[in-house]
């Protein structure tokens, strides 16, 4: 026994990485990270990369800021995992629940705190079902919500769905941002499920008139509008939330990723009266044991504090539109961007693939879609400088001509 343990430390990590974590890609980063601090990772060979991903949408205040790693250390002071989710008082939890009901819509004001984002696309779905009777559900063609049985039974590409059959029945995908879409919604539709941006898809925001026909028809047919804010809620669009800028208010939304502030944690949010469906017949209608964990609270509370204390939304703009100038080349078929939500589209994946390997290589941590491999990923943290754009976007510029 202390032989193999000896033997393990000095054995390589890398090796062990690849002997015993469970490996689902032919080619991970495999990067060693040492350190994080805003923009900037290091790995163990002290090789700096700027960020350009931000974990894929999470550490939207910078790695390591300095106020979620204090909240961290003061909630561990106090306790950790102290029974299962709703039954204490925890107060991380509560104020982080209040000042998420501030900030949203006073329709949206109940707060179901899950593990991830996965879980609160399945508790949302349940809470559907459940207030409405009905089983239909609707998503979109490349739409990504989840990788659990239910939230994959939502996903819009056949090619990620088809080996884990059977998946959920009652579940329809229709064209995003298609006006003939919206004419499958009728009264049999517990609701329809969407991101405010299709991110995996390679960055494609929906046409106001478009959502806002989308809000009508469910009002009247009595189905619940979800909205998927985990990607481009905390302000990654330019507002706080994605749906501001059009005006309208989901039924229920949902988050992830950027919400736990580094740790893992995600909610469905919902008004009061809706939400008080899963208290009965049956009692305990959605269960997790750390759902809302209180460590993950108080460090997601500290980052949103620090994101509304600095105004991060409204700094958005600004630096979308420095990329946007820095980001032109013949090699760039299409830029569509969405706030700091950035798809820089080439003539096909092995383009792509090319210049994010160079990027990297040259330290800029860039990335490609799900549904889009021919698009190169930007999204980093929101208090990426001026400075680090200029930095990183010489570096795609130099990648582009490389080729
Ligand atoms: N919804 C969207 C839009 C996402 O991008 C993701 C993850 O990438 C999820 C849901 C699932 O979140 P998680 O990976 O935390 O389960």
């Amino acid at each position: 026994m202390l032989f193999s343990l000896r033997l393990n430390i000095v054995m390589n990590p890398r090796r062990l990485f690849f002997q015993h974590i469970a490996q689902t890609s032919d080619a991970p980063l495999a990067i060693e990270i040492k350190k994080a601090r805003g923009s900037r990772l290091w790995d163990r060979q002290g090789k700096e990369y700027l960020d350009l991903i931000a974990g894929i949408s999470v550490c939207n205040t910078g790695h390591g800021d300095p106020s979620v790693i204090r909240a961290i250390k003061k909630q561990a002071d106090h306790y950790l995992h102290a029974l299962v989710y709703g039954e204490m008082i925890e107060t991380p939890q509560v104020e982080y629940a209040r000042l998420l009901a501030e900030s949203l819509p006073p329709s949206l004001n109940t707060v179901y705190f899950t593990n991830s984002g996965a879980e609160a696309v399945e508790g949302a779905m349940k809470l559907a079902k459940r207030a409405t009777g009905r089983t239909q559900i609707i998503s979109f063609n490349k739409s990504y919500h989840g990788s659990t049985q239910g939230a994959l039974s939502l996903l819009g590409d056949e090619y990620w769905r088809n080996a884990f059959r059977p998946l959920l029945p009652g579940i329809r995908r229709l064209d995003y941002d298609s006006p003939e879409a919206l004419q499958e919604i009728d009264r049999s539709t517990a609701c329809v499920l969407m991101e405010t941006v299709q991110a995996e898809r390679g960055v494609y925001a929906p046409s106001p008139g478009w959502l806002h026909a989308l809000r009508k028809k469910c009002d009247e047919t009595g189905a619940l509008l979800i909205m998927d804010e985990i990607q481009t809620g905390f302000g990654r669009t330019g507002t706080l939330w994605g749906f501001e800028k059009y005006e309208i208010a989901p039924d229920i939304v949902l988050l992830g990723k950027a919400l736990g502030g580094g740790m893992p944690l995600g909610a469905f949010i919902a008004g009061r009266e809706l939400m008080g469906k899963l208290a009965v017949d049956p009692v305990l209608g959605h269960i997790t044991t750390f759902g809302g964990h209180p460590v993950c609270c108080a460090a997601g509370l500290a980052a949103m504090k620090t994101l509304l204390r600095k105004d991060l939304p409204a700094r958005v703009a600004k630096k979308e539109k420095l990329f946007r100038q820095l980001l032109q080349h013949p090699r760039i078929v299409a830029l569509r961007s969405a706030g700091l939500l950035i798809a820089v589209e080439f003539d096909m994946p092995a383009t792509a693939k090319k210049i994010i390997d160079h990027c990297i290589a040259h330290g800029v941590l860039t990335d490609w879609f799900l549904f889009a491999p021919h698009c190169m990923r930007i999204a980093p943290p929101l208090t990426i400088s001026a400075r680090e754009i200029r930095k990183a976007c010489a570096v795609i510029q130099a990648a582009m001509n490389s080729l």
